[in-house]
């Protein structure tokens, strides 16, 4: 076992390094079960994590970006294609 710290603001145990945003506050204040919240904020971030690539997939697939990696997941894991496009754009 890691070591565990109670959140300031709710109370909830958390381990080290734990992602525990103020949603999570919220949600254990409401529920006061942490892995109910743990199980709720995967989720979120799963959903999260897949929005974000479905997006920037359609913006690659618009602009051609076929020059940047050997593979989409590999592109959108390291943002290559955002990078680009600021550059395109000269920001
Ligand atoms: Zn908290």
């Amino acid at each position: 076992m890691s070591e565990q710290t109670a959140c300031g603001e709710c109370g909830m145990l958390i381990e080290a390094g734990e992602y525990h945003p103020y949603i999570a506050c919220l949600a254990f204040k409401q529920c006061r079960d942490g892995d109910m919240v743990r199980v709720n904020l995967r989720g979120l971030r799963y959903r999260a994590q897949r929005e974000e690539r479905e997006a920037c997939a359609k913006v690659c697939e618009n602009l051609r970006f076929t020059e940047l990696g050997p593979t989409l997941e590999a592109k959108h894991q390291r943002n290559l294609c955002a990078q680009a496009i600021r550059q395109r754009e000269g920001a």
